[in-house]
Order: structure tokens, then sequence, then C-alpha cells
């Protein structure tokens, strides 16, 4: 009885901690190449601070997991096994991470490909350089590209590499996992009204003391007459905005952009930024480059059979800017 009491009472002071005596607290940190930027509530300092650093630890474990750009990390010690016969076991983040990736490259038959590494380093030595491949160069590295040639086997949860001289690239779906898994630990420290935001991708918990959701706006495209900004509202979900606004690359007067279209090999030219809204955030941030490359018709018909998800494209064509939204798609 006496033991009821306590727990009761300890129940009171921890778990019912009434909404105005929650207190917004914001962190920021660099992790993954981008600002990681952490809003939530919590009773006191001590508890946020110990929360916000438990969840950029877990994004740090996930960049030593996911990244291509250390030499050590275990995908990139999976993409050095390509070509050698034999099937790698891989950690579970790696797993629901690769999973979800395949899942997506076999839906739009390989608009979105995660072996598309080659071709990203091409593009990145031709943003360096300044210089378009050659067609050999370009040839020798698509040989390299393509998820058919990438197998899972879900018994074993691993992965075989068929090619040799493959290597894989998450960008376009590890930052929505890293918000996502840093959303789980602050719900498990005791903080689940958050919201994390790397760069383009943001996935929120639940809302602030007393509100509907997180208000996040996406900014404006940055081309001539493009719309103004666009508030949203989350809750229990994510949003990941892609676009060329930062990562291009100008030769000859046309602008290739970081996304690639692993069927021609070289960056897209047309202009385009895709906002998505999903359950989570690995699914957006998926999402949002599958429907750059896929474009605004096969893009929106790929959304529209996503349970859950929305998108609104901002893209120029000859000359003009549009927007389409999808059916579920809404903001301010
Ligand atoms: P995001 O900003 O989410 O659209 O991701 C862009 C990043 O995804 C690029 O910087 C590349 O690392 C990678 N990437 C480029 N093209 C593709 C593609 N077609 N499929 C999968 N990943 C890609
Ligand atoms: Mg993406």
């Amino acid at each position: 009885m006496r033991l009821l009491v306590i727990l009761a009472l300890l129940w009171s002071s921890v778990g019912c901690v009434s909404a105005d005596e929650l207190r917004r607290f914001v962190y920021e940190r660099a992790e993954m190449g981008v600002p990681f930027r952490i809003t939530l509530y919590a009773a006191g300092e001590e508890l946020a601070r110990a929360a916000a650093e438990a969840a950029f630890e877990r994004v740090e474990v996930l960049n030593s997991i996911l990244s291509d750009y250390e030499n050590d990390t275990e995908l990139n010690r999976l993409a050095r096994s390509s070509g050698k016969g034999k099937a790698v076991p891989v950690s579970t983040d790696l797993w629901r991470v690769l999973e979800a990736s395949q899942a997506l490259a076999v839906k739009t038959e390989g608009a979105f490909d995660v072996t598309v590494a080659p071709l990203v380093n091409l593009w990145r030595r031709t943003r360096r350089q300044q210089e378009l491949p050659s067609a050999e160069l370009l040839a020798e590295m698509r040989r390299r590209v393509g998820y058919h040639q990438m197998r899972l086997d879900p018994a074993t949860r691993s992965i075989e590499l068929l090619t040799a001289e493959m290597r894989l690239d998450l960008g376009a779906i590890a930052k929505g996992y890293a918000v996502d898994e840093a959303l789980v630990v602050l719900k498990a420290r005791g903080c689940p009204a958050a919201l994390v935001a790397a760069s383009g991708d943001i996935a929120a918990g639940d809302p602030p003391p007393g509100q509907a959701g997180w208000r996040v706006q996406i900014a404006a495209m940055d081309a001539p007459n493009a719309p103004p900004p666009v508030t949203i509202t989350l809750a229990n979900s994510a949003v990941a905005t892609s676009g060329d606004t930062f990562q291009f690359v100008q030769i000859g007067g046309v602008r290739y952009s970081h996304i690639l279209d692993p069927r021609t090999g070289v960056g897209l030219t047309e202009r385009i930024m895709v906002s998505v809204v999903a359950p989570y955030g690995m699914l957006a941030d998926g999402l949002d480059t599958a429907v750059s490359v896929l474009g605004a018709e096969r893009g929106l018909a790929l959304v529209e059979s996503t349970p859950g998800a929305a998108a609104r494209i901002v893209q120029v064509r000859e000359g003009k800017v549009e927007v389409v939204e999808s059916t579920r798609w809404k903001s301010e």
C-alpha cells in the first residue's frame, strides 16, 4: 500500500507535469555535415539538456554507420565487399535504411537508387573541376550503378553487392532516418513534445503544449518570381524538402542539380523543389528525392499512392514558376 502511494506521488511529480510548467529549450550542433537543431519542451533544463545530448549522440552513431564521407563507416565497409561474391550481415540501422531505399528503388524503377554513389562522386569531381566528365568515364561509372545489383536477404539481414567497385550513398534518405531516431531518444527521455530539424529534414513529435502542432516554414525557391514561403503544421509526422538552392554546378550555361537521374548519370537540369510530408522522416526524405527525379506527374502519382504522404512541388517550366500540390497537401 505504502509503495502504491509512493508510486502515485512519483507519478504526479514526474509524469504529470502540467503544460504551463513546461519550458522550451533549443539546442543546435553540427551533425552529418549540417546543423542539427532540437527544440523541445521539458520541465527543467537538466532533463532537457541530457535528452538533447543523448539524441545528438544517437545521430553521431548513425553517422558512423550510414555516412559515405568517412572511410570506416559500416556503409563503406559493406561497399568494399562488392563483387566478392559474399553477402554481408548488417546492423539493424543499416538494414532499415537499405530496406526502405530498395523498396523505393523498386517502386520508382530506379529513379531513386542509393547505388548511385559512383555517379555522385563523379558529379562532385565535375563541380570541383567545372568540367563535364567524358563519355567513357560516365559509362564506366554507370556500369557500377543499379539497384538490381544490390541483393537484400531479409532472413539473414545481409546484403550482397553483385558488381565490383560498387559504392552506396544514403545522402537522399539518411538524414530523414536520423531525425526520426533523434525523436525516439527524446521521447524515451521524457520529452515527447519535440522537433528535430536537419537542414531540409524535419521530424515532429507531440505538439508544443496547448498547440495543435509545430509550425514549420518552407523556404521559397531561389528563382525569379518564385512564390513566397508557406507554413505547415506538423505533429507526430515529418517534412523533407529537396532542391538545388545551394548544391548545383553551372557549366556552359546549364545548371546541374546534385540530384542525379541514374538513367542518364548526370544532375537534373530542370529546376524543381519538392517538399514531402509523411508519417516519418525517412519516408519523407526518400520521397522528396524520388519525386525530384520522377518529375511532377509521376512524382505526384507516387505520393498519392503512399499512405499518409503529401507533396508540394515548385518547378520552373519554360521560364515560368509552377506550383503543384497533391490532394493531401495542407499549407498556409
Ligand atoms: P536530398 O537532398 O534528400 O534530395 O538528397 C540528395 C542527395 O542524394 C545527393 O546529394 C546525393 O548524395 C544523393 N542522390 C542523388 N541522386 C540520387 C538518386 N537518384 N537516388 C538516390 N540518391 C541520390
Ligand atoms: Mg531526400
